[in-house]
């Protein structure tokens, strides 16, 4: 399924057709917290009007999803994807630069839904030996709470086909910031798929935006993959300074073990184990750095709130 605007495209999976749709009136008013009552992913029921039009009366429960902040309000959310198996995130090093946090702050997006994560560190080719050092470092930080790190190239076939192993049988919601590589790492895999890659504007070392919609393709009947638009930025004012502490996933191993428990922030508070495996070295500090500051940014938030509130 994919969706334009109000209009979702739906495929009809006895007959394998495409169909538009448009969602019952009274549907839309029952989520109106969500920018988008309907995702790709979703198993839907609807009802024909005509040959190629109808309406959706009913959403099938979702086994997971990927929700977002709304880009354009921040009091919404945007559902990417629901009923994923796993999530690609393709991310660089270099062209462009790699952008510190970045992949903490996207991990509070599958962490909620315990969703594995494939992190791809892309354009291989183009690293020296910091960068290599540098990837080395991640994998340590990110093996233990993801599914696999690896690091890709469209120029090498051996780490292609091990991203290609990856993906056999599930379906993989793909994702990363604009000019990462993500449509020409689809072509390589599925050139079928004819995806449009935009050149890396000279000026900025940024890619340009060619996908506006997330949209579901079907490589066979058990192998999907979803791509979604390049993320720019990634804002979290739907979320608590505890949502964050409860799904940094080595954390919450460790806060079990808090004096405060679960309701443990690991800033300053006493017998934090979070803060003594940190000492111990058993927590990457530069994780821990990017958790500080999702936190400071949620309360800077809260701040401004109440504020606005008196
Ligand atoms: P997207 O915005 O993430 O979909 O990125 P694109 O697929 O449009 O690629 C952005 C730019 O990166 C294009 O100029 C690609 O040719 C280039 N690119 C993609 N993969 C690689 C790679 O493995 N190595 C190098 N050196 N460049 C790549
Ligand atoms: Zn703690």
């Amino acid at each position: 399924m994919r969706s334009t605007g109000s209009w979702y495209e739906v495929l009809e999976t006895v007959s394998m057709k495409t169909f538009a749709y448009r969602l019952a009136g009274k549907m839309k008013l029952e989520h109106r917290d969500l920018t988008n009552p309907v995702a790709v992913g979703d198993v839907v029921e609807f009802e024909p009007e005509g040959e190629t039009n109808g309406i959706i009366h009913y959403i099938g429960t979702r086994e997971n999803y990927i929700a977002r902040e709304s880009p354009r309000n921040k009091h919404q959310l945007h559902l990417l994807a629901s009923n994923v198996d796993q999530v690609l995130l393709i991310t660089t090093l270099i062209q462009p630069h790699y952008k510190a946090g970045f992949v903490d702050r996207f991990l509070l997006l599958t962490e909620p839904q315990n969703i594995p994560v494939i992190i791809a560190f892309h354009k291989s080719d183009l690293w020296q030996e910091e960068e290599r050092l540098f990837f080395e470092e991640q994998v340590g930080i990110y093996k233990g709470i993801t599914r696999s790190v690896i690091s890709t190239s469209l120029f090498d076939e051996r780490e292609i086909k091990l991203l290609a192993s990856l993906l056999q049988d599930k379906t993989t919601l793909i994702s990363g910031q604009s000019g990462v590589g993500k449509s020409s790492v689809l072509n390589i895999l599925y050139p079928q798929l004819q995806l449009k890659t935009g050149e890396i504007s000279e000026s900025s070392g940024k890619g340009t935006h060619t996908t506006t919609f997330a949209e579901m393709f079907s490589i066979d009947t058990a192998h999907f993959i979803i791509d979604t638009p390049g993320i720019k930025t990634l804002s979290y004012n739907n979320l608590s300074t505890m949502d964050v502490a409860h799904n940094f996933r080595e954390f919450f191993q460790y806060s079990q073990n808090c004096k405060f428990g679960g309701a443990c922030l690991h800033r300053n508070e006493p017998y934090c184990a979070v803060l003594q495996a940190l000492a111990e070295g058993q927590i990457s500090p530069i994780r821990y750095q990017n958790y500080l500051n999702i936190l400071d940014e949620i309360e800077g938030k809260n701040y401004w709130e109440r504020k606005k509130n008196f």
